[in-house]
C-alpha cells in the first residue's frame, strides 16, 4: 500500500465548465497562484460557508499490477479528473455542481496505465460540517485492497457476530424470565452494537453495495444507543425513580426516529443529523454518567461491571466523534473493542449468574433431599412406633387377662399359704418375656427363691436374699423411664402382716428391653403395669388373710386359743352326721372348773383368767388331734371326741382331770394352790341311743358330778 501523503493542493470554489463539459480548472495556465498546498485533502483553511472545492495531487511512482486509488470516505459527494476526463464519480452532481448525500462508503478509483507522474483532480461539493477526502488515501493493488478491506474489517465483524449472539440470547432470557424487564434492554443495547458495528465496517459494502442503506442502518443503531442504555439505567435505578433517565431515553427516541424520517424524506440530510445526535449525545451522557456516579453504590456487582464497560464503549464513541468532526487527527478509533469489552462483561456476568444459580440450585437440591429424607425417617420412625406400641398393648391386655385369672384363683383359695401355690406357678406367665424372680419369706425371716423365669435370670438373681433387704430399692411410682433401674425391685405385702410390715415376699425383674421407638412411654408402662399387678396380687392376698384371720375370731376364743360355743354347735352338728353315717361312735366331754367364783374371788379375775389360759394348755396335751376341745362358755369347757367309746372318753377325762387336780396354778410369781374340774360323759349310742339327748345327757352327768362332791368324772348311762 502507497500511501499518496504528499504534494496535495486545494483551491475553494467550484470550477467553471467549458462547452465540451470538462471543468476549466483541469487546464488552466497560470493556475498555480489559485492553487494552495495542504498536508491532507480535508477541511482546507478559510472554508467560509463554501461548499465546493477542488483538490489535485501528482500521483507517486510506483509498481503496480493492477493499481486503484483507494480513498477512505468523502465529505460528501466527488467526482475524479484525470488526464481530461471524468475517471470516477460519487453521487449526483447537478447543474449548479450540488448533489445530496448519499451515504459514506470507501472509494476504489482504478488508475490507467502510466498514471505515474501525472495530476489527478477532485472535485467535492459538501453540505456538511466537514469537506475534502477522508481517513486515507493510497494506491494498491485491487485484491489487497479487497484484503485490505476485509483485514480492517474482521475486527468487528467478529464483535458484532458476537452482539448479535448476545442480543439473541438476552432475548430468549427476556422471554423465559418476563419480570426480567433489563433482558429486554441488554438484547436492544447488544442487537444495536452490534449492527452499529457491521454497518460501519467497510467490509459491509462487500456483503451489499448500498453505501446510503449500511448509513441508515448505521444512524439507527447509533442514535437508539443511548435509549437502550438509559431504558437499562431507568430498570436498574427504578426504585429511585430516575425520571431525567426517563426523559433522556425519549429525548433520544423521538431524535432518532426524526432524524431517520427527515431524512428518509429528504428533508434533511442524513449527514448533517450526525452533528446534530453527537452535540445532544455528550450532553445526555454526561448526565447519565452522573446520574450513574450518584446511585452508583446501589447497583448490584454486575451492574456496576456491565456500565463501566459501557463507559468504556462510550469513552471511544466520543474519540471516534471527536475523530470523525476533526478534533482529532484521523486514526482507526477501536470501538469495536469498547463493545468487545462490553460483550465480554456480560458474557462473564453470565457465566458467573449462571454458576451462582446452579450453585443456589444444588444447595436447595440438598436441602430439599435432606428435608425428604428426614420427613421419610420421621414418618417410619412414627409408623415403627405406632406398630410396637400396638405389640406392646396386645402384650398388655394379653397379660392382664392372665393377670385376672390369676387374681380369680386366688380368691377361690380358703388362705394366704394356699393361694401361694397357683401364684407362684402363674408368675412366669405374667411377666415374661421379662426375665425375673421372686423370693418367698420363710420362717427364718429370710427370703428364698421360690420361682425363677427367663433365660438369664439364674446369673442374674441370688438364690436367696437377705433378711433386711437393704441392697434391694423398691421400685415405686412415678418412674421416670430414664431412670429405670437395671434391676426392678417390688415388695409384695399383705396386710394384716403377721409380722409387722415385713413384705411377704420380693419380686425382682431385669429391666424391660424394649425397641427404641417406644423405649421411654413403653418402659414407663410396663413398669407401672408390673407395679399394679403386684398391687392387686398384694390386695387380694391380704383380703385372704383378712378372711382366714376374721374366720379365726369367729370360730376361736381369744382367752385360749380354743374353739368358741359358736364352732362347737357347728361341729357337733357335722360330726353327728359323719357318725350316723359312718356308725361310729362319737363321745361328749363337759366339764367345769370347781368353786371358781371363789378362787376369783380371792385371786382376782386376771388370775382366774391365767387359770382359764392354763387349762386350755393342758387339754391341748391330754386329747388327740381329732378330738376337738371348746372353750363352752366362762370356766365350762367342752371336748368332741369322735370314734371314742364311752370307756376311752372316761379315761381320758379321767387323766384330765388328775392333770388338772395336780397343776399348781402360778400367777405373778406367786402359787395359788390347784383347782380341780367336775365332768360328765356321755356318748352315742352307748349312753344315748337318741343323739339329740346326747349333749344334755353329758350336763346331767356334769350336774351329778357337781353334786357328788366335785373333783370326779361321771358318765351318762342309759
Ligand atoms: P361350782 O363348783 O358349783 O361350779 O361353783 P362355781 O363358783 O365354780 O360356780 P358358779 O357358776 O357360781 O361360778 C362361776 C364363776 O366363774 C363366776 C365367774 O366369776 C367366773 N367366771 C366365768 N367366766 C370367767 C372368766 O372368763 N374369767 C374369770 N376370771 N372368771 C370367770
Ligand atoms: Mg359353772
Ligand atoms: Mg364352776
Amino acid at each position: 500500500m502507497q500511501p499518496v501523503d504528499e504534494g496535495w493542493q486545494y483551491r475553494w470554489g467550484d470550477s467553471p465548465f467549458l462547452a465540451d463539459g470538462t471543468p476549466l480548472w483541469l487546464d488552466e495556465p497560470d493556475s498555480d497562484k489559485h492553487w494552495h498546498d495542504i498536508a491532507f485533502p480535508s477541511n482546507p483553511p478559510g472554508r467560509k460557508g463554501q461548499e465546493h472545492v477542488w483538490f489535485r495531487v501528482t500521483l507517486p511512482e510506483g509498481e503496480w499490477y493492477a493499481p486503484a486509488l483507494y480513498i477512505y470516505s468523502v465529505d460528501i459527494i466527488l467526482q475524479v479528473w484525470f488526464r481530461g476526463e471524468l475517471l470516477y464519480q460519487y453521487g449526483t452532481f447537478d447543474e449548479h455542481g450540488r448533489g445530496k448525500f448519499e451515504g459514506w462508503p470507501w472509494h476504489e478509483i482504478p488508475l490507467p496505465d502510466g498514471y505515474e507522474g501525472e495530476t489527478m483532480y477532485f472535485r467535492v461539493f459538501s453540505n456538511y460540517t466537514d469537506i475534502g477526502l477522508w481517513g486515507e488515501v493510497a494506491i494498491l493493488d485491487h485484491p489487497d485492497l479487497v484484503l485490505h478491506i476485509v483485514s480492517n474489517s474482521a475486527e468487528s465483524l467478529v464483535i458484532a457476530a458476537l452482539s448479535g449472539l448476545i442480543a439473541l440470547l438476552a432475548l430468549v432470557f427476556a422471554l423465559i424470565q418476563r419480570r426480567q424487564r433489563s433482558f429486554a434492554s441488554i438484547a436492544l443495547f447488544a442487537f444495536l452494537t452490534g449492527v452499529m458495528l457491521l454497518a460501519e465496517s467497510q467490509a459491509s459494502l462487500l456483503i451489499l453495495y448500498q453505501p446510503l442503506l449500511w448509513d441508515y442502518l448505521a444512524a439507527g443503531s447509533y442514535y437508539l444507543i443511548p435509549v437502550a442504555l438509559a431504558l437499562l439505567l431507568s430498570q436498574w435505578l427504578d426504585a429511585r425513580r430516575p425520571r431525567l433517565v426517563r426523559w433522556l431515553m425519549w429525548l433520544h427516541l423521538v431524535f432518532a426516529a426524526l432524524a431517520l424520517m427527515l431524512a428518509l424524506l429528504g428533508l434533511v440530510n442524513l449527514s448533517s443529523t450526525f452533528p446534530v445526535f453527537d452535540g445532544v449525545l455528550l450532553i445526555s451522557l454526561a448526565l447519565m454518567v452522573a446520574v450513574v456516579v450518584r446511585n452508583f453504590s446501589s447497583l448490584y456487582r454486575e451492574q456496576q461491571v456491565f456500565l463501566f464497560t459501557c463507559g468504556v464503549f462510550i469513552v471511544l464513541l466520543i474519540l471516534d466523534m471527536a475523530v470523525a468532526h476533526g478534533f482529532l487527527p484521523w486514526g482507526r478509533v477501536p470501538v469495536s473493542w469498547g463493545a468487545l469489552a462490553f460483550s465480554l462483561a456480560l458474557i462473564s456476568i453470565s457465566v458467573w449468574h449462571y454458576g451462582k444459580t446452579q450453585q443456589a440450585l444444588h444447595q436447595l437440591t440438598v436441602q430439599l433431599e435432606h428435608k425428604v429424607a428426614e420427613r421419610t425417617a420421621r414418618a417410619e420412625a412414627l409408623a415403627e412406633r405406632e406398630v410396637e406400641r400396638s405389640r406392646l398393648l396386645a402384650l398388655e391386655s394379653k397379660k392382664s387377662q392372665k393377670l385376672a385369672d390369676t387374681i380369680a384363683a386366688l380368691q377361690d383359695c380358703a388362705g394366704v399359704e394356699e393361694a401361694f401355690q397357683p401364684l407362684l406357678q402363674a408368675l412366669p406367665q405374667l411377666y415374661l418375656p421379662i426375665a425375673g424372680c421372686f423370693y418367698r419369706r420363710n420362717p427364718g425371716g429370710g427370703y428364698d427363691r421360690a420361682s425363677l423365669w427367663g433365660r438369664s435370670a439364674a446369673n442374674t438373681f441370688p438364690p436367696s436374699l437377705t433378711q433386711d433387704l437393704s441392697g434391694l430399692t423398691e421400685t415405686v411410682l412415678p418412674v421416670r423411664s430414664q431412670d429405670v433401674p437395671a434391676q426392678l425391685c417390688f415388695l409384695l405385702r399383705i396386710e394384716p402382716a403377721q409380722f409387722g410390715n415385713v413384705p411377704e415376699g420380693v419380686l425382682l425383674l431385669e429391666r424391660p428391653n424394649l425397641p427404641d421407638v417406644v423405649k421411654d412411654y413403653g418402659t414407663a408402662r410396663v413398669v407401672a403395669w408390673v407395679y399394679q399387678s403386684v398391687e392387686k396380687i398384694g390386695i387380694t392376698l391380704s383380703g385372704l388373710a383378712l378372711r382366714s384371720e376374721l374366720q379365726r375370731f369367729s370360730y376361736e376364743d381369744s382367752l385360749t386359743g380354743l374353739k368358741n360355743r359358736r364352732y362347737f354347735d357347728e361341729l357337733f352338728r357335722h360330726e353327728r352326721e359323719v357318725a350316723i353315717r359312718s356308725e361310729r361312735p362319737l363321745s361328749l366331754l363337759i366339764f367345769d372348773i370347781d368353786h371358781f367364783k371363789r378362787f376369783n374371788d380371792s385371786h382376782g379375775h386376771d388370775a382366774g383368767d391365767e387359770v382359764l389360759r392354763m387349762v386350755g394348755r393342758v387339754l391341748e396335751n391330754c386329747f388327740r388331734g381329732s378330738d376337738t376341745v371348746c372353750r363352752y362358755g366362762g370356766e365350762e369347757f367342752t371336748v368332741l371326741m369322735p370314734g371314742a367309746s364311752r370307756e376311752e372318753a372316761r379315761q381320758r377325762a379321767e387323766n384330765l382331770r388328775v392333770t388338772i387336780a395336780e397343776s399348781q396354778v402360778e400367777y405373778l410369781g406367786k402359787q395359788l394352790g390347784n383347782l380341780t374340774i367336775s365332768a360328765g360323759i356321755a356318748c352315742w349310742p352307748e349312753s344315748s341311743p337318741e343323739f339329740d339327748e346326747l349333749f344334755r345327757a353329758a350336763d346331767r352327768a356334769l350336774y351329778q358330778a357337781k353334786a357328788a362332791g366335785r373333783n370326779r368324772v361321771v358318765t351318762a348311762s342309759v
